[in-house]
């Protein structure tokens, strides 16, 4: 198993609680964008805040993929 920090991280930990708050979002935050993998049609979506992210999100599986409806 590689390990890249030796230390841990406390803004890793941040991230990984921001993470399981999220609904499956994944916030980069060298780019500070959102990223979603549709769990029904496999797409990427991008976001630039999570609040974004959500209205994509609903506006994908309603209209895009119809995903979960
Ligand atoms: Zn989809």
């Amino acid at each position: 198993m590689n390990k890249h920090y030796e230390i841990p991280d406390p803004f890793q930990t941040f991230v990984a609680k921001k993470y399981a708050n999220a609904k499956g979002y994944i916030h980069d935050f060298f780019t500070g964008e959102w990223s979603y993998k549709c769990l029904t049609c496999k797409e990427d979506l991008f976001a630039p805040s999570r609040k974004i992210m959500t209205k994509i999100r609903l506006y994908h599986t309603r209209n895009e993929c119809t995903g979960g409806y």
